[in-house]
Parts: structure tokens; C-alpha cells; sequence
């Protein structure tokens, strides 16, 4: 038996829970040793037998006398009774439909229990207690016990069972902290940590070996965003001139006035561009805030340096807006973005490719068709990835490595990554913000609308259509799901259509609709052909109709917080006050309590702050989504420990900068290849 072992081979695992520890990614010994509690049991006060008081959870020691099984009539279930003893006092304990206890309970068995004490017609009795016999090495009863987060069919009980007697393997984990860093931070070894971690001995070593787990996850990512880093900076990149004169041009020639986030942004982006090694920064700012102005400034210094740019966007709607804002922006420079997208017809789409390759257009605006193989560049400068998440990590590496030099990296987002996950899971990426809204936009008005204010809600819509607005109606599905009760847009529109707003124009618009039918009808809603726009997601990027002023959101709760102030962002865009009306379908409380959020928060920034109060770092950040191992003892909000990770990576690096002198640091990388781009 070592780390390596699969978990079917441990003995009392057996095939089927195998198969469920595989759900939970638990393949090896090594897994499960890693499999850490999520809290813990405290059974250590034992109160005597003579003080136990009913309604409460408590410990007592016992002997077992009077085992007995009967049958209940009623419900027909099967009850195992015992009488426990300590001294002369006696307190009863009752198992329901646990027929198997028969065969463990015996009298004379010395035990401690623990379970809520009732008061019964014979007394005080504990239902359904754990136990255990006292002896030496107390897995469950009468100490701190762990308990694992929960899966269909795995219980705690079975895993400390199974995860205990492995523990002294532990010992033969290579420890992915060198020793030095150990010794400096006052840290233990890993088999330590992990044997406490499981079965604490009290509450202070818990925490330090919680604490040591914590340091290697987060001292391990910042090692390698810090080594991307540095291997970033000392490639080849494409430089990039910053020509001051390209930049106050472009300016001059914008019909507004740049607001100073996009002035400080466009610099670091020039400023990042003209360095020697590759830029990676990511531009957050909320819909609206003229991230497409700061990337089309980058374009232009890219294109006047005699390299190309492309710019990716994850839907076909997105990037037609892109190109069309950019043309506008562009145009007094001439400089015309090419647009590519999947319904290019075949004789363009050859065209454009010819033109791209041999560098006669520099700006080539697109979905994942520019991706596709035959895509080449002549002198590819510049990558501007939008709403980057909704790539993978291979995609945009896809688009990166289409140039000969490592080209600019500059990713555009609306859902900004709150402060503290910036140095920690965003170690090697620069960051710009646009806090501020260009001038002229009002606040939209969010309310969250309960079913019985819905008619109200519809008067509303009407009254505003009547001055002459329009209205997005948002739905959670294409097609109605009668199990789920949830509004789909298909049917939701039928409904409005036909019995609500008879006498408004009601256009409908899904992702399952050919791209060209979707154009279409945008386009319809755009021009002012109709009143009300009933969409599903597909909507929630890149559409601009400054004349609609109301954002109606179905079935709310089921979106992000993140999505709903993106749709919300489709409103406001023009002269009008703007609403948005969230509607509640089947609600809970956490449903509820982030609805009020959005309600109260207009700025995005604040939104992802919020957003990782209720959800927690893990979740916001998705590290899984990202392809990062999964934070297991760490908080990426702990913003001490990660200042303390940080400096300990960058000292490491300063003397081992690639990583020979301790192997398992070497090994460990692998986990972050793919993310961090360490190849
Ligand atoms: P984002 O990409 O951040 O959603 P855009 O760059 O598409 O925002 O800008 C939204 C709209 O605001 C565009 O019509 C753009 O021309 C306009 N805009 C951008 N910057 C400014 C500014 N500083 N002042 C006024 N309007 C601006
Ligand atoms: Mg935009």
C-alpha cells in the first residue's frame, strides 16, 4: 500500500464506493489523504448520565445493558432499544429502522454516545445516538471528528474509517514545501499537517495544520502565476511602439471626450505594449464604459507599427457590434476592421484569410472562427480576447500562438474580478479598470418584483411603450420546462403576444435561431419595428438599442449577479431613465438575498465584491472553470497569508528560477500548466 494505491484496493472501500469516490475526484491514497474535512464533530464534553437534559445534543459514557428489538406498529419500522448505564444512574437510547445494531450492541459494552436527548413516558433516552466502544484511537465519539463534505452514499463515518488507518502513508508524500520555507515560516511537515487536519488532537493544532495546508495551495499558485510571469517577460514579445502622436490623433478624432479611466488605460496598455516582453492585461469596466474605444486606440498603435490585430468575441451578435463600433472609431484613420464569423459566406471568408495573411488588412474582428486553422497572420501584434471567460483556456492559447513572436494579450471584460482574487488566482495579469461611466448615463432603477405586483409591473411596460420606449423581456429557457415551473422564452412570448400586450409588437429571440433570423430580428427591435424584445441569454452581450428602457428579467434568481447587471446594462444607454424589473420565480432566501443585492448595487465592482461575500472566493473565482486545482484549507480572501505566499514564491524563484532544486515544486507545476501557460 502506498499513495498510489487506488482507492479499490483499500481495504473495506469495494468496488462501488470506488466508483462514488471517483465522483469526487478520489482515485489514489494521495486523493483520499487530501480529502479534507470540511468541519468537525466536538463530542469532547461528556456529561454524567445524572445531568443530561432533554431537547439537548450531548455525550455521555456508558455501559450497554438491555439490548432489545421490537416492531412498531404504526409505521411498521423497526426500533432497537438499549438501556445505558453509568453508575446508578440510567438513560435510555432508541435507533429507528437500524435492525443491523442488533448484531453490535451488546451488554456490558462500554460506550460513549452522542445524540439529542428526549424526554420519553421511561424517561430521558438519546434517539438515534452515534457510539462507539471506549478504547484507545477514538475515530468518532468524544473527540473532534471530521466531517467530509457530503455525497450520496459516502458518509463520514465510512471515511474516517477508511481514511484513518491510512494515515501513516502520509509519511511517504513527497512534501511540496521545501524544507527551507518550512523552517522560515515555521510551518510542519505535510504528513503532520495531514494526520491533524483529519483527526485533531485539540483546536490549536487543527488551526496550524489548516494553516499549512492553506500556505502550500496558495504559495503553489502564486508560483506559478509568478513564474509565468517572469517567463512572459523574458520571451520575445512583439514591441509595439508608443507613438504619442497616433494616440492624441486618436483621441482628437473620437466625437466625445475619453473619460480619464480610459485615458489611464490606454496608457498602461501602450505603456505594456512598447515593452519588450508580451502585455497580459485584462481591461474591466461595465457595459457601456467604452472598453471598445481604449482596445480600438490599442489597435491603431498596433496597426501603425505595421502588425495586425484580432479582436475574439464569444457570440456572432458581440462581434458584429464590435466591428460596427470599431469601424466608427477607426474610420478617420483608415483603419477597417474585417469582420469573420461562422456564417462568413465561403467566397468572403477566402478573401479575408488571403488579405489577412499576406497583411494587407491589419484588423480582423471575429468569433471562434478565427481560431480555425487556416486563419494566419502576416505579423499578428495584438489578441483582444471579450468576455474571455466564455473561452477556454486552449481557445484563447489558439489565438495567442497564431503569431511568430508572442503577441499582445489584452482581454475585455464586464464581469471584473473583485481586488482581492487579483493578486492570487490573477497573479500574471495586469490590470486596468474604467470606474466611471462615460458622462450622460443615468443609474437604472432595479426592482425586484414579486408574482403578485406583475400586472402592475405590465401597466408600467405599457406606459412606457406609449411614450414611445421599448422593452426587453428576458427568459431563463428556450422551451418551457413544466417540471421546473420556469418561464421560456418561447411560450413567454406567445403569452405576451397574445394575451397581455395584444395591441404591442412582440419579437422573439433565441440562440437556437439561425444566425442570419437572429440578425433579423434584432435588427427589428433596434430600428424601432417593435415594442417588446423576448429573448433568451443570447441577448446579453453586445446589443445597443438606447431607446429601450426596460429590462424585464424572468425567473431572476436563476442568473448570476454577474449576468443580471450585464442585462441590466442593455438598459440606460440613451437620454431615457431606464428600469429593471426583476422577477421572482420560485424563491428561497439566498434567491432573495441576492436579487436585493443587485437591486442595490449599480456599480459592477461593487457586484463581484458582493457577490463573493454571499457565495464565497471558490465559487466566484472558479477555479475548476479555469482549470486550477480546487482550493481545499485555503480562503483566496486572506489577504495576509496571501501577501506572505507571494513574497515566499518570488524569493524562491529569485534563487531557483526554474525550478531544480526541489523536486516536488518541479512536480506540483502540473497542475498549473495549462492555466498559467508554463509550457
Ligand atoms: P463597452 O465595450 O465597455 O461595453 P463601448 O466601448 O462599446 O463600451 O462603449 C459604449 C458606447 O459608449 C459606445 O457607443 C461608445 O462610442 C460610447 N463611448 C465610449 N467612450 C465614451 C466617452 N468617453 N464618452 C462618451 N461616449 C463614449
Ligand atoms: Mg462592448
Amino acid at each position: 500500500m502506498s499513495p498510489s494505491t487506488p482507492v479499490a484496493e483499500v481495504a473495506h472501500v469495494g468496488l462501488a464506493k470506488a466508483g462514488l469516490l471517483r465522483k469526487l475526484g478520489i482515485h489514489t491514497v494521495r486523493d483520499l489523504l487530501y480529502h479534507l474535512p470540511r468541519r468537525y464533530e466536538d463530542t469532547r464534553a461528556v456529561t454524567p448520565v445524572a445531568q443530561l437534559r432533554p431537547g439537548e445534543v450531548q455525550t455521555a459514557r456508558v455501559v450497554v445493558r438491555n439490548v432489545s428489538m421490537r416492531r412498531s406498529k404504526e409505521r411498521n419500522m423497526v426500533l432497537v432499544m438499549a438501556s445505558l448505564v453509568e453508575g446508578a444512574d440510567t438513560v435510555g437510547a432508541i435507533w429507528f429502522n437500524q435492525k443491523f445494531l442488533m448484531g453490535q450492541l451488546h451488554s456490558g459494552m462500554e460506550l460513549l454516545v452522542s445524540g439529542k436527548v428526549q424526554a420519553s413516558r421511561t424517561g430521558l433516552a438519546f434517539r438515534n445516538p452515534v457510539f462507539e466502544r471506549v478504547g484507545a484511537g477514538q475515530r468518532h465519539v468524544g473527540r473532534l471528528a471530521p466531517v467530509y463534505p457530503e455525497t450520496e452514499g459516502l458518509s463520514s463515518h465510512f471515511l474516517r474509517g477508511r481514511i484513518e488507518p491510512l494515515l501513516p502513508l502520509a509519511d511517504e508524500l513527497p512534501d511540496r514545501l521545501p524544507p527551507s520555507i518550512r523552517a522560515a515560516e515555521g510551518l510542519e511537515p505535510i504528513a503532520v499537517a495531514l494526520r491533524q487536519v483529519h483527526f485533531p488532537d485539540d483546536e490549536p493544532s487543527r488551526l496550524k495544520a489548516s494553516e499549512r495546508i492553506a500556505f502550500e495551495e496558495l504559495f503553489l499558485l502564486q508560483l506559478a502565476a509568478e513564474r509565468a510571469r517572469r517567463r512572459r517577460l523574458s520571451t520575445a514579445g512583439v514591441t509595439v511602439p508608443y507613438d504619442v502622436e497616433v494616440a492624441r490623433a486618436f483621441a482628437g478624432a473620437l466625437p466625445f471626450q475619453l473619460t480619464n479611466g480610459q485615458r489611464v488605460a490606454a496608457h498602461e496598455i501602450l505603456t505594456d505594449m512598447a515593452a519588450a516582453g508580451p502585455m497580459n492585461r485584462l481591461l474591466q469596466g461595465d457595459v457601456g464604459s467604452g472598453k471598445t474605444a481604449v482596445a480600438a486606440m490599442a489597435a491603431l498603435m498596433t496597426s501603425r507599427a505595421g502588425l495586425q490585430t484580432a479582436v475574439m468575441a464569444p457570440t456572432e451578435i458581440l462581434a458584429r457590434q464590435h466591428q460596427a463600433t470599431l469601424t466608427d472609431l477607426l474610420a478617420p484613420h483608415d483603419l477597417a476592421p474585417r469582420l469573420l464569423v461562422g456564417s462568413t459566406p465561403a467566397r468572403a471568408r477566402r478573401e479575408i484569410l488571403e488579405a489577412v495573411a499576406n497583411g494587407r488588412e491589419s484588423l480582423l474582428v471575429g468569433t471562434h472562427a478565427l481560431i480555425e486553422d487556416d486563419v494566419a497572420f502576416s505579423g499578428l501584434g495584438l489578441v483582444v480576447v471579450d468576455e474571455q471567460h466564455r473561452f477556454g483556456v486552449a481557445q484563447r492559447q489558439r489565438l495567442r500562438r497564431k503569431g511568430a513572436l508572442t503577441p499582445n494579450f489584452l482581454a475585455m471584460t464586464a464581469t471584473p474580478i473583485p481586488r482581492s482574487l487579483q493578486l492570487t488566482v490573477y497573479g500574471d495579469v495586469n490590470h486596468s479598470e474604467l470606474r466611471e461611466m462615460p458622462p450622460g448615463r443615468q443609474p437604472v432603477s432595479t426592482r425586484v418584483v414579486p408574482p403578485h405586483e406583475r400586472d402592475d409591473a405590465y401597466q408600467f411596460i405599457r406606459d412606457q411603450v406609449a411614450e414611445g420606449r421599448q422593452a426587453f423581456v428576458i427568459c431563463p429557457l428556450i422551451e418551457e420546462n413544466d417540471k421546473l415551473g420556469v418561464r421560456s422564452a418561447v411560450a413567454e412570448h406567445e403569452r405576451l403576444r397574445d394575451v397581455v400586450f395584444t395591441d404591442l409588437r412582440v419579437e422573439l429571440l433565441h440562440g437556437r435561431m439561425p444566425a442570419r433570423e437572429k440578425e433579423e430580428r434584432m435588427a427589428r427591435f433596434a430600428t424601432g419595428e417593435a415594442d417588446l424584445l423576448v429573448s433568451t441569454s443570447v441577448i446579453e452581450v453586445g446589443v445597443d438599442v438606447p431607446n429601450a428602457t426596460i429590462m424585464v428579467i424572468e425567473g431572476a434568481e436563476r442568473f448570476g449577479l454577474a449576468q443580471l447587471h450585464q442585462f441590466r446594462g442593455r438598459v440606460g444607454r440613451g437620454g431615457h431613465r431606464s428600469f429593471c424589473l426583476l422577477f421572482q420565480g420560485g424563491m428561497d432566501d439566498e434567491g432573495s438575498q441576492r436579487l436585493d443585492t443587485v437591486a442595490a448595487t449599480q456599480s459592477g465592482f461593487d457586484l463581484a465584491e458582493a457577490d463573493l461575500r454571499l457565495r464565497g472566493a471558490g465559487d466566484v473565482a472558479g477555479l475548476r472553470q479555469h482549470g486550477l486545482p480546487e482550493m481545499l484549507a485555503a480562503d483566496l480572501l486572506d489577504v495576509v497569508m496571501g501577501q506572505r505566499t507571494r513574497a515566499a514564491a518570488q524569493a524562491w524563484l529569485d534563487s531557483d528560477p526554474d525550478l531544480t532544486a526541489y523536486e516536488p515544486l518541479h512536480a506540483a507545476m502540473n497542475g498549473y500548466r495549462a492555466v498559467f501557460d508554463l509550457d
